[in-house]
């Protein structure tokens, strides 16, 4: 081992150092979109859905306020609410489901593999009713979910898939990307996503151009011609400052993903075959782009607490399921219906990944984790 290993600092997510890597490309990007006061909704905001429909191998895409809108604004759009039903794995983040219940509709949970943590599309025939009107498979921390039997599932009941690909921009499988294989993938720009804005800001993709007008016209409150409205939508627009920013980011993207992807082969073979820890299972024939490297112990909580004192960061992506958050207690959720999210939920742990961390630092955090677990 190195010396001055004993004092590392690993922050879990460090976003200056990003930042300050591109700032001199940014600012005059912001600056000229400030000098034009084009600012909601503009030219930046078409530049950016051109470049993303294309980076995600998809015919269009519409440019929202969040992820969270994306997948608001789609529902909507797809005519989803009162009396309808969508299923979703209960391990994800919140938003997922939020925006079901928002659309009025009611969100049923099924459980996930427990391998890739991901839906388990064996679950979703199960919980179809004569309500159901789509399926939300989420790619969790960076690899898609196992689409092929999901949109079997999906054609055979007539039901729309909306991929959440919120934490999984330029992820593929089998050569498909993330966003490309549903009726509309969702994108989220958060600033902790691997393409990440400079505030809120989201991506609608599709392959269906007509349905794209459509989303278009929901983000902005279903006007169909100035001030007259066919529909209720929202004001779900996206700030051009954002999609500046955005553009580019964009340019760098699949050299972070690289970066990122590296720090996985390290953590990989240094906490291979260590008893009591599971690192992550990478589903067939896909491609991660490791928003999150999460690893899982039993001692989770002991393991986090160590790191911590170790100048490690770490993350817990997510301690509760969604059939247990108190505003879904109607649905009647209980300890015990999921379990292999619930046991996920006890077990998982993120470990630093940002693209501008040293191999150094990875191996530092990966010989922590090694030391606490008595190796
Ligand atoms: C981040 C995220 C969202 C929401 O995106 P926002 O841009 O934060 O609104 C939705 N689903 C998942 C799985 C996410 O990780």
């Amino acid at each position: 081992m190195q010396k001055g290993w004993n004092s590392m600092q690993v922050p879990f997510l460090d976003l200056k150092v990003q930042f300050a890597s591109i700032r001199d490309e940014v600012m005059p990007a912001v600056a000229a979109v400030l000098d034009s006061q084009d600012c909601c909704n503009g030219v930046a905001v078409r530049e950016l859905e051109k470049a993303l429909a294309e980076y995600c191998g998809c015919a269009a895409a519409v440019g929202v306020s969040s992820g969270t809108d994306a997948l608001l604004c789609s529902m909507m759009a797809l005519g989803i609410g009162p009396g309808d039903e969508v299923i979703t794995p209960t391990f994800t983040f919140f938003a997922t489901a939020g925006c079901i219940w928002r659309a009025g509709a009611k969100p049923v949970f099924v459980d996930i593999q427990p391998d890739t943590l991901n839906l388990d599309p064996s679950k979703i025939g199960q919980a179809v009713t004569p309500r159901t009107k789509a399926i939300i498979p989420v790619h969790l921390y960076g690899q898609m979910a196992d689409m092929a039997p999901i949109q079997a599932v999906a054609k055979k009941h007539g039901l729309f898939v909306i991929e959440d690909a919120a934490q999984s921009i330029g992820a593929s499988q089998k050569g498909q990307k993330a966003g490309a294989l549903g009726t509309v993938g969702c994108l989220s720009f958060y600033p902790t996503k691997n393409l990440g804005g400079v505030g809120d800001a989201g991506m609608i993709v599709t392959q269906d151009a007509q349905l794209a007008k459509t989303l278009a016209v929901f983000r902005n409150h279903g006007e169909s011609s100035r001030y007259h409205h066919k529909h209720v939508g929202g004001n779900f627009r996206l700030d051009s400052i954002q999609a500046a920013a955005l553009l580019v980011k964009l340019r760098h993207l699949d050299r972070w993903t690289a970066m990122r992807r590296s720090h996985a082969t390290i953590y990989d073979e240094m906490l291979a075959g260590i008893d009591g820890l599971r690192t992550p299972v990478i589903g067939n024939g896909n491609f991660s782009i490791y928003n999150q490297y999460v690893v899982r112990t039993p001692r989770r909580d002991a393991l986090k607490d160590y790191l911590a004192r170790q100048g490690v960061g770490s993350g817990i992506y997510y301690p509760l399921c969604l059939h247990q958050q108190e505003c879904f207690a109607s649905l009647g959720g209980k300890a015990g219906d999921f379990p292999n999210a619930e046991a996920a939920a006890a077990e998982v742990l993120a470990l630093p990944i940002y693209p501008e961390l040293s191999d150094d630092q990875i191996r530092y955090v990966a010989t922590k984790v090694r030391e606490f677990l008595g190796e």
